[in-house]
């Protein structure tokens, strides 16, 4: 028996950071919306006992400090039995630590995919808890679409998608990167941060008025970043506006950047100009209507 399933990448349409909780934990505003760049993730029953993990990027560890190994883990921890013999394997095509939430993905799509194989009456609250326990973005992940995230990220409500059908995205990710934690620690150390207008670009978000969101968006860490991180985002950035793109914004803590654009030939064209750049892994993909597939 085995379950195959697309686990869909983020972007971060918006990203503010809120305010930080008394446990440490800082309160975001994000809108979020699934792309269709995904990794597979295969889920079989096995005769060996345990959970074990395949994946087939060296970089990302097989064992369990895989999102995906401690997402069943917790899974089976949650409905209270042994977990029995199971195989996840992971085709990667989301690159790791991107600020696209690739592990919590496959976190996702490995709670999805046990769901149906071992739990199909559990109620999609009790999932996203489990999840939210897996990491912050987990829940996301699981719904999918476009959302406006607040709390830590878990506190989810559905909005309209971005139509994939008027517009075709563009993802570059360069070498360098900041960790996630270390993101904070830089946010935290400004006095003077400008804030995106969240609640302004929600209205828009909620009437589906795109042209009016896309200059009301922005992502706070970009205000955060080493200064060769941000000369290197700013090159992507500029090739992406000379393109055409309606918008050009980092994704999460970085370190990829994203354009939107409403000609899927402007976007074709920058994909090929920022291939001939070095370090740079691109990739042109689509609004997707879900997380898990
Ligand atoms: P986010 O947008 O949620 O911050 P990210 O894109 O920054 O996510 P991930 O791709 O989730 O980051 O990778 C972060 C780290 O998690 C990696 O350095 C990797 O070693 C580890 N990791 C554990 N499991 C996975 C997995 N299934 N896929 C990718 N990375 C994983």
């Amino acid at each position: 028996m085995q379950v195959i399933l697309q686990a869909n990448a983020k972007i971060n349409l918006l990203l503010d950071v809120t305010g930080r909780r008394a446990d440490g934990y800082h309160e975001v505003a994000m809108l979020m919306q699934s792309v269709d760049l995904h990794d597979t993730v295969t889920l079989r029953l096995a005769d060996a006992p345990g959970i074990a993990v395949f994946c087939d990027a060296p970089s990302v560890p097989a064992d369990e400090r895989n999102v995906a190994w401690k997402a069943a883990n917790a899974f089976f921890a949650a409905l209270g039995r042994p977990a029995p013999g199971l195989a996840i394997a992971i085709e990667k095509r989301i690159p790791s630590a991107a600020g696209l939430a690739g592990g919590s993905a496959d976190a996702a799509a490995a709670l999805e995919g046990l769901r149906r194989l071992f739990a199909p009456q559990l109620p999609s609250r009790a999932l996203e808890s489990i999840a939210l326990s897996v990491g912050a973005d987990v829940p996301f992940c699981l719904r999918g679409g476009h959302c406006l995230a607040t709390g830590v990220g878990e506190v989810l409500r559905s909005l309209p998608c971005l139509p994939a059908a008027s517009y075709t995205l563009v993802l570059a990710k360069p070498a360098c990167g900041v960790a996630t934690g270390e993101a904070y620690v830089r946010i935290d150390a400004l006095t003077e941060l400008g804030h995106p207008n969240a609640a302004a670009a929600l209205r828009c978000a909620e009437a589906e008025d795109w042209d009016a969101l896309f200059p009301l968006c922005g992502n706070l860490f970009e205000q955060a970043l080493p200064l060769e991180m941000a000369q290197r985002l700013a090159k992507i950035r500029k090739t992406m506006w000379a393109r055409g793109a309606k918008l050009a914004q980092m994704s999460g803590s970085g370190s990829t950047v994203f354009g939107i654009f409403d000609s899927e030939a402007q976007a074709r064209s920058c994909a090929n100009a920022l291939r001939a750049q070095v370090d740079l892994q691109v990739f042109v993909c689509h609004a997707a209507a879900a997380g898990i597939v």
